[in-house]
């Protein structure tokens, strides 16, 4: 399969059409951004590993019942994946308090949940993304209740596989947010991507952070972190 006209570049990733009017291209970067696109930069190598990583983590969720967009790993930085339009929602879900839980309601990261939280954002950069409940989602026309449902659903049964996936590489899955896309029959699918990028990984017995805030926050090995959860995957297959 090959890559035609470019649909779409963002932050991370950029979208080709291909032959098949059914199938896009996806082609990781090494781009990085972060706070809505305020801080730039790059990350040497990580375009590979996300591709890698996320085809990795999706495989593991095909086969426990959850359907993906993903179709099959090209090369290194590019992946055949099944068209979908995708909901402009931004899924997240949270085991532990960090990030902009953390910001918006004065606590400290680290908290563990009893239960995990999840919620929508609005995928929308010039707005910022704001945070928005199931009731703006229908109001918006964003999705339909039934799809919010499914959502949910999926959301929530790929956090416990991924928590306790992660959870045998010793690493703690503090939260992450996914996209969801529906294909041409309207049927809902977890596309875009799972990564360092994507999800909050802390070592499980020193806390160490393996994730993007490394390069939010300026905290240094950056790289070496995203090298560090890819080594784990790949000794743990
Ligand atoms: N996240 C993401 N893209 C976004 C916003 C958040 O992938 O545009 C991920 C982020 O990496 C983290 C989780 O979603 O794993 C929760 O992020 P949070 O809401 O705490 O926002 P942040 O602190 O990243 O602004």
């Amino acid at each position: 399969m090959n890559k035609q006209a470019q649909l779409y570049e963002g932050k991370a990733k950029k979208v080709f059409a291909t032959e098949n009017p059914e199938m896009y291209i996806v082609s990781y970067k090494d781009d990085a951004t972060a706070f809505n696109g305020e801080k730039k930069g790059t990350i040497v190598g990580k375009g590979a590993i996300n591709n890698r990583m996320s085809n990795m983590l999706m495989k593991m969720l095909e086969k426990n019942g959850v359907p993906t967009h993903l179709i099959e790993e090209l090369n290194d930085r590019e992946t055949l994946v099944k068209k979908v339009s995708i909901v402009p929602l931004e899924v997240i879900v949270r085991n532990i308090s960090a990030g902009s839980f953390s910001k918006r309601y004065g606590v400290k990261e680290g908290i563990v949940f009893a239960e995990p939280t999840f919620e929508f954002s609005y995928k929308n950069d010039d707005l910022g993304d704001p945070l928005l409940n199931d009731s703006h989602a229908l109001a918006l026309g964003l999705a339909t209740s039934e799809e919010i449902a499914t959502i949910r659903n999926m959301a929530l049964t790929v956090n416990k596989l991924l928590k306790e996936y992660f959870l045998k590489l010793n690493i703690t899955l503090v939260d992450f947010k996914l996209e969801f896309g529906r294909l041409t029959d309207g049927t809902i699918v977890l596309a875009d991507e799972i990564s360092p990028d994507t999800c909050r990984f802390w070592d499980k017995d020193t806390g160490e952070k393996l994730d993007k805030d490394r390069f939010r926050r300026d905290l240094g090995n950056v790289e070496d972190a995203y090298q560090e959860v890819m080594r784990r995957l790949t000794e743990g297959n």
